[in-house]
């Protein structure tokens, strides 16, 4: 049962690994139209914090495997498609609920991907 618990954690670390690029809840993506973001539906969105997060994780732990999943590691600084990262901007959103959530995000010009970030 301990080997079974300890699997099971190892693959929530890894999980974010998998998904590449994930987006915020739907309601968020369809709100950031309004935020004046090109075609929020329907571009790719990349969470920053969390790839970052877990790529160092890896590289931590096991440099080898930082190595094996080689097409993460380009530069954070740049776009996937090239240009210099777009500066993430903080985002306030409020769900019917009331509840509050706080989003950082920007997209690039070029390639319409939108970074973000929960606060
Ligand atoms: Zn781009």
């Amino acid at each position: 049962m301990a080997v079974l618990n300890e699997v099971r954690t190892m693959s929530n670390h890894l999980g974010p690994l998998e998904v590449e690029c994930d987006a915020p809840p739907y309601a968020i993506v369809r709100a950031c139209r309004k935020l004046g973001m090109s075609e929020p539906e329907d571009v790719r969105w990349c969470r920053k914090g969390r790839s970052r997060r877990s790529q160092s994780w890896i590289q931590f732990f096991s440099p080898l495997w930082g190595h094996l999943i080689g097409r993460e590691e380009r530069d954070e600084t740049s776009c996937v498609c090239g240009w210099p990262l777009p500066l993430l901007e903080n985002y306030s959103f409020t769900f019917l609920s009331g509840e509050q959530v706080e989003y950082q995000m920007g997209q690039c010009p070029r390639c319409r991907t939108i970074y973000w970030d929960k606060v």
